[in-house]
């Protein structure tokens, strides 16, 4: 108590007040009804007010509204005798900016010890806050990053700069199977692959350099020791001196990535069925095998292969049956190539070979030869059936049928068409002259389409002779397209395009409606009992069945089945299913015998024929052609036509054209001659006369 004068005294001494003054801290006195007794020069700074101004005024001026219930409980608590009492709060200055403070309160006491005043230090808070506030977003940051980290996708590992892992997220468990306990304190090299533990040692390497290594492809092991595909970031870890102390490495699991992508590849590049190249993949290695060829100067060879008569199988079999075919077709045609050279398909039945280092013409026709000899031989299906096949191969060799890839294809796609018009079954090699037959090809495919109702279509008759009686039986009608620019062309020249384009099947009705209508005038006219062969296309026989429509027709103009002989090649039978079956018995019903062309040239078997209902066989002109005596053709056509007749069947012989080979088919026994010795094909006007003249008879 001895004090207390003594400091009153001190407080209102001069001394005291510049004491105040030099403070750096606020310091204001209060009397208990509020009013400022004292502001010292830190408050002045701190609220903006001097001392003038807030001497005498009410302490509240400085309360913002929100708070001013505060003064009365200072008051409160200060007048029932606490001593100390700090608020954390906010005050306004000058300006009515808020200040946030702290306030410690004390009471000023008088002589007796009664509460005169008090006095408050006024501490802004205002730095305190803001690192509190940036302590906390540290917190939270580190919180979040924490979480980051946690479920992240990318396996996020750190480690020291001798390997030694010192964390391992959740994702990183998750990607090589190791829990973090199991990994911190491990060395990295745990994941590594044997043969990649040295990228370890570049990577540290780099790291230590200060380098960061970026997006770097490559594979770890998980746990299980399956490989993990991984794009890697790593980069190194600073200390707060700036000393690189460690790394810390983001891994992405790219195994689904690569897998996509590599099945994305495949896609874009091979053929699903056959899994070969595709056309896309085929032409990427012609490009750089030609320029190989080409600063290596050497030739490359082309082959382009497609299939006969593909379509029929697929349109009779179906295309689970095509499919099967195709595949094993795809596999033979692989194995007569060699590894270096590239086989692909180019889509439906066209397969296409890369010979990269074959140029020599003997290599080159071998290959050919096996491919024909390996197709031709019959496939055997999963469901017991035997197919037969055949394809049409053209060729070209760089440099000399082509400067660029597209014209090596287009020109071997065009050499392939000439083996097909040459009879099919072959290989041609690409000649310059090939490529007008290809303009051509094309143009009388769109002129084919007006052919019929510009009448440019006609029939010749060929007679066929009983070579028995030495009468004309039969004829066969042979249609000719009188082309308005080109003239008459053969039908070879424009059946396969009509084929190609369905426009076979219109002109198979016209062939068939106008054959029938002229042997209805001729039977009319002369009492014969002439038949009239009609030859169906492969194309025709297979889809849909014309039987019904044919059969009205018929009736329609009142001529019996009887008279007509169907004449369809042995491709059109490879196609052995039920339906053949059914067609061909369709015939039979409606009295429509039913002969098999060209036989020999085709792949049946006499006794595979027995399976269909069939009236003749026509023994190709090839093997007639080279009949002589005690020569293999004759042994082979007497054997044909042997058991032929025990089948059944009756024997044409075709492109009859020497007395000798007359004679020769006599002395087998063969059915009927049919050629140029008897007749060429004949128009109607001529076959007429040739009919009045009664002859009939007699060569
Ligand atoms: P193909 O059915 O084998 O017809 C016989 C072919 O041999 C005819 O050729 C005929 O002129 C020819 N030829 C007849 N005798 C001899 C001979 O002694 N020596 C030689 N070297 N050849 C002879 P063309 O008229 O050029 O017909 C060719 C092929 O066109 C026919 O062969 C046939 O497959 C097809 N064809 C003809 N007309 C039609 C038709 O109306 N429809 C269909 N789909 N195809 C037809
Ligand atoms: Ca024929
Ligand atoms: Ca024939």
């Amino acid at each position: 108590m001895q004090s207390e004068p003594h400091l009153r005294e001190a407080l209102s001494s001069r001394h005291y007040q510049s004491l105040l003054a030099s403070l750096n801290q606020v310091i204001i006195s209060e009397t208990l009804d509020g009013l400022v007794s004292s502001w010292n020069a830190a408050a002045e700074r701190m609220f903006g007010y001097s001392a003038e101004e807030m001497l005498g005024r009410h302490i509240t001026r400085i309360f913002p509204d929100d708070k001013l219930n505060e003064q009365k409980s200072i008051i409160e608590k200060i007048s029932s005798g606490e001593r100390l009492l700090q608020l954390r709060t906010v005050r306004l200055d000058k300006d009515q900016r808020p200040l946030h403070v702290m306030v410690t309160i004390s009471p000023i006491l008088d002589v007796q010890g009664g509460i005169e005043g008090i006095a408050s230090i006024v501490e802004s808070l205002t730095d305190l806050i803001f690192k509190e506030k940036a302590l906390n977003e540290l917190t939270k940051y580190k919180n979040n990053l924490a979480s980051i980290v946690e479920s992240s996708d990318d396996a996020i590992i750190s480690k020291t700069l001798e390997g030694v892992v010192t964390s391992w997220n959740r994702a990183a468990e998750h990607i090589f199977g190791y829990t973090a306990e199991e990994m911190i304190g491990k060395p990295m090299l745990t994941i590594f692959p044997p043969d990649r533990i040295d990228e370890e040692t570049q990577i540290l390497n780099k790291l230590k350099a200060g380098e960061k290594v970026d997006h770097f492809q490559t594979i770890r092991l998980h746990k299980s020791g399956k490989q993990v595909h991984l794009s890697v970031t790593v980069s190194p870890i600073y200390d707060s001196e700036g000393n690189i102390v460690g790394a810390s490495k983001i891994a992405r699991d790219i195994t689904e990535k690569l897998y996509v992508e590599k099945l994305i590849w495949r896609q874009a590049n091979y053929d699903t069925l056959t899994n070969l190249p595709n056309r896309r993949l085929f032409m990427d290695r012609l490009n750089l095998e030609m320029n190989k060829a080409k600063r290596e100067m050497h030739g490359l060879t082309v082959m382009f292969i497609d299939l006969d008569h593909f379509k029929e199988i697929n349109d009779s079999l179906g295309h689970d049956i095509g499919d099967e075919l195709l595949l094993k077709v795809s596999t033979r045609i692989r194995d007569c190539f060699r590894q270096s050279d590239m086989v692909s398909r180019f889509g439906g039945d066209e397969f296409v070979a890369l010979m990269p280092s074959l140029n020599q013409r003997a290599d080159i026709d071998h290959v050919s030869a096996k491919l024909l000899k390996k197709l031709n031989a019959p496939f055997t299906l999963e469901d017991g059936n035997m197919v037969y096949v055949a394809a049409s191969i053209g060729i070209t060799v760089y440099p000399m049928d082509g400067h660029t890839d597209q014209e090596l294809i287009k020109h071997a796609d065009q050499a392939m068409y000439e083996a097909k018009r040459k009879g099919r079954n072959q290989a041609r090699y690409f000649i310059p002259a090939m490529q007008t037959s290809l303009d051509k090809h094309h143009q009388l495919g769109v002129d084919l389409r007006f052919a019929i109702q510009n009448n440019e279509f006609v029939l010749h008759y060929q007679p066929i002779f009983n070579l028995t009686t030495n009468r004309i039986e039969k004829a066969e009608a042979l249609i000719r397209w009188n082309h308005p620019l080109l003239g008459q062309l053969a039908p070879m020249e424009f059946i396969p395009i009509a084929e190609e384009t369905d426009i076979i099947h219109p002109l198979g009705d016209w062939v068939f409606k106008t054959a029938s209508r002229q042997l209805k005038q001729w039977i009319d006219r002369y009492q014969l009992p002439l038949q009239l062969s009609i030859n169906k296309s492969p194309v025709q026989f297979n889809m849909g069945n014309d039987v019904p429509a044919w059969q009205a027709f018929l009736q329609e103009i009142g001529l019996s089945g009887e008279h007509l002989i169907v004449e369809i090649t042995e491709s059109t039978m490879m196609a052995q299913s039920e339906v053949t079956q059914k067609k061909l018995l369709g015939f039979a019903d409606a009295g429509i015998q039913v002969a098999i062309d060209d036989f020999g040239t085709g792949y049946s078997s006499l006794a595979y024929l027995n399976k269909f209902h069939i009236d003749y066989i026509k023994i190709d002109k090839a093997f007639v052609q080279d009949i002589k005596h005690d020569c293999s053709d004759l042994h082979l056509c007497e054997a044909i036509i042997v058991m032929a007749h025990k089948l059944g069947l009756k024997v044409v012989a075709e492109g009859v054209e020497t007395e000798e080979q007359h004679r020769l088919l006599q002395s087998i026994h063969c059915d009927y001659g049919q050629g140029f010795y008897y007749s060429r094909p004949l128009t109607h006007e001529a076959l007429e006369a040739l009919l009045a003249n009664s002859a009939l008879v007699a060569v």
